[in-house]
């Protein structure tokens, strides 16, 4: 888009904002700011469930303790709604703090069912705390003026809560579109991916928590001084299920998707209220009833909720190709030859399974080994023992002479481990280069606030730099801004290998690259793992597929059963009676 055209939109929608109100008749003015409140709850879980996965039926929770504080702090005590701004996000913060810290340790269903009773649990705090009004709540409460400009009409509060949506809407997306961003996107594969590349998993998400739960109470403290009363009905249960309906239907992981959303789902609700009666001939709450089945219909129809579906239609975004920037420092490489992993006597137990059994290798730096062996061997289990994302039941692993067994994932990956997955984990929605800059998360230092602030881009221009260079190297600078699930399977692994290549790390770990690659994607596989060690890199080859390995590999530890069963090169190892039994007579 040229600057010109930025320029017309960007005009265009500020006259608009500032009309709109003033040409509408006052119940759709009170409708609209009924939907940028919304909208603004909205937002925050488009971050929290669409992009980091964490569902959350009890926003509605924190809309209502921010209201509550600037209520209190309002009328019984007569401060200013300026004052009970910082204190109701103060209040908010604190209380996500304390939900986040019990309940985002809990998986899956298990978070989600917490969420809705923490909702009930705050819905009857409000109803039954001394000093709140019980049901009916705190009234008389101030408007927000500044500098004696009132804003008392709903015209007025349609700027204010529009131009605080706008605001929000910006920094979510600058954030989504950044490093942190970047994090945050990685979350979902349970955090196993996000850890590998260096992010402090249970910090982020309490941070997207903390950051879903500000937008709420953001909107709750304009809730409060809008209809100038609080009462415990508007945070109920229902509540935060209309919220999370608001995010899911606009197209949870899309900024747009809360506006479209909370635009939809309230005019929904207003005109069926008003037209169901009319047609049925009676009244009662059939609106919830069509209303639900209305929502089935739409997410079957759009899995991906209605913004993707609308903006299929707009022309497309020519993306450039990130421009050279100064390059990040590199990492130190350990003298070739020299000690890089060392692996004692690792054991791991599932139970009464001994999946790895004192299992003992080297490896030096500059060689790829090869660890094989049938499936079911144990070789995925010491490839996670090794990385982190399992603890050994017994044994030592050191990387450059550190012990590394006990440190979490992403310890480890600081010391310059980096990996792939033996099941694809890219995030499918973003292109190529956003994959491969998830890789960089260690190199960059830029945190949420500055991403926000948009202050992070020298820092940005860099690690985009150095994702596109990797995504060169591997050979898919033409795929650069294709969606990664969009790619065939063969190049979805060379992704994960280009993501693993942007962390600069000094030791590669592979778990079956090669398998489901046809056999030219096999070979082409083989000459970018050549080329590596040639450029230096020491790689950890998991395999099974032995004509693949065979080729390729300096050395090979091959193992059955949990147990090494022999080590060498590969020409001794396929002389070994024992690998030949494992191998042809085993379950292959
Ligand atoms: P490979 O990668 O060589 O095919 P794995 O390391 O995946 O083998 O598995 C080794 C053994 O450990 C298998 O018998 C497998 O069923 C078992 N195993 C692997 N992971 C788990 C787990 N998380 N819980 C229980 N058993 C497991
Ligand atoms: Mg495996």
């Amino acid at each position: 888009m040229s600057a010109l055209a930025r320029t017309a939109i960007g005009l265009t929608a500020g006259a608009v904002f500032v009309a709109a109100p003033l040409l509408l008749p006052a119940f759709h003015v009170t409708l609209l700011n009924y939907i940028g409140l919304s909208a603004l709850v909205a937002l925050g879980l488009v971050v929290m469930t669409g992009v980091a996965g964490i569902v959350s039926f009890g926003q509605q929770a924190f809309v209502g303790i921010a209201a509550y504080t600037t209520a209190v702090l309002t009328t019984t005590h007569g401060l200013s709604p300026w004052v009970g701004l910082p204190a109701s996000l103060l209040a908010v913060t604190a209380a996500a703090l304390l939900i986040g810290a019990v309940t985002l340790r809990l998986s899956g269903h298990y978070l989600t069912i917490a969420t809705i009773a923490w909702g009930l649990a705050i819905y009857h705090l409000f109803a039954y705390l001394p000093g709140l009004g019980e049901h009916s709540g705190i009234d008389n409460l101030p408007p927000v003026a500044v500098a004696g400009w009132a804003a008392e009409t709903g015209v007025r509060m349609a700027w204010l809560i529009w131009g605080v949506l706008a605001a929000a809407m910006l920094a979510a997306r600058n954030l989504l579109d950044s490093r942190r961003g970047r994090a945050i996107r990685a979350l979902r594969f349970r955090g196993v991916m996000a850890s590998s590349f260096g992010v402090d998993v249970p910090a982020l998400r309490l941070q997207v928590f903390v950051l879903a739960a500000l937008l709420g109470g953001l909107s709750g403290w304009l809730h409060a001084h809008f209809l100038r009363f609080v009462s415990p009905h508007a945070f109920g249960v229902n509540a935060g299920i209309d919220y999370l309906f608001m995010a899911v239907i606009g197209g949870a992981a899309q900024v747009w998707g809360a506006v479209v959303g909370a635009a939809i789902l309230t005019m929904l609700k207003e005109w069926l209220k008003d037209w169901l009666p009319a047609v049925l001939g009676a009244t009662g709450n059939y609106e919830i009833i069509v209303f639900g089945l209305l929502m089935v219909l739409l997410l079957h129809r759009t899995r991906d909720g209605l913004t993707p579906a609308i903006t299929r239609w707009l022309p497309a975004r020519r993306l450039p190709v990130p421009p050279p920037a100064e390059p990040l420092p590199p990492r130190g490489r350990p003298a070739a030859g020299s000690p890089l992993l060392d692996v004692q006597g690792l054991a791991k137990r599932f139970g009464g399974l001994v999946a790895v059994d004192q299992v003992s290798f080297e490896l030096r730096s500059g060689e790829i080994l090869g660890l094989i062996g049938p499936n079911g061997a144990g070789k995925s289990t010491v490839f996670n023992l090794v990385s982190g994302t399992l603890d050994a039941t017994a044994g030592e692993v050191r990387l450059q002479g550190r012990r590394i067994d006990g440190l979490q994932p992403h310890r480890i990956a600081r010391l310059g481990l980096a990996r792939s997955f033996q099941h694809v984990k890219l995030v499918s929605a973003m292109t190529v280069l956003d994959n491969v800059a998830i890789g960089t998360y260690l190199r960059g230092r830029g945190g949420s606030l500055r991403a926000m602030l948009r202050a992070d881009r020298a820092e940005e221009r860099r690690l985009l730099a150095e994702a596109a260079r990797q995504v060169e190297r591997v050979g898919l600078a033409r795929q650069l801004h294709e969606a990664a699930g969009s790619l065939p399977l063969g190049q979805q692994r060379i992704v994960e290998i280009a993501r693993a290549l942007a962390a600069d790390p000094v030791l590669l770990l592979l778990d079956e690259p090669a398998a489901g690659l046809r056999l030219a994607e096999k070979r082409a596989l083989a000459a970018l793992l050549r080329q590596l060690r040639h450029e230096g890199l020491s790689i950890l080859l998991v395999e099974h597929d032995m004509d693949f390995v065979m080729g390729l590999v300096d050395r090979v530890v091959v193992m059955e059963s949990g147990r090494k069963l022999c080590e060498g090169t590969p020409q001794q190892v396929q002389r070994d009676p024992a690998v030949i039994e494992a191998y042809l007579g085993g379950v292959e």
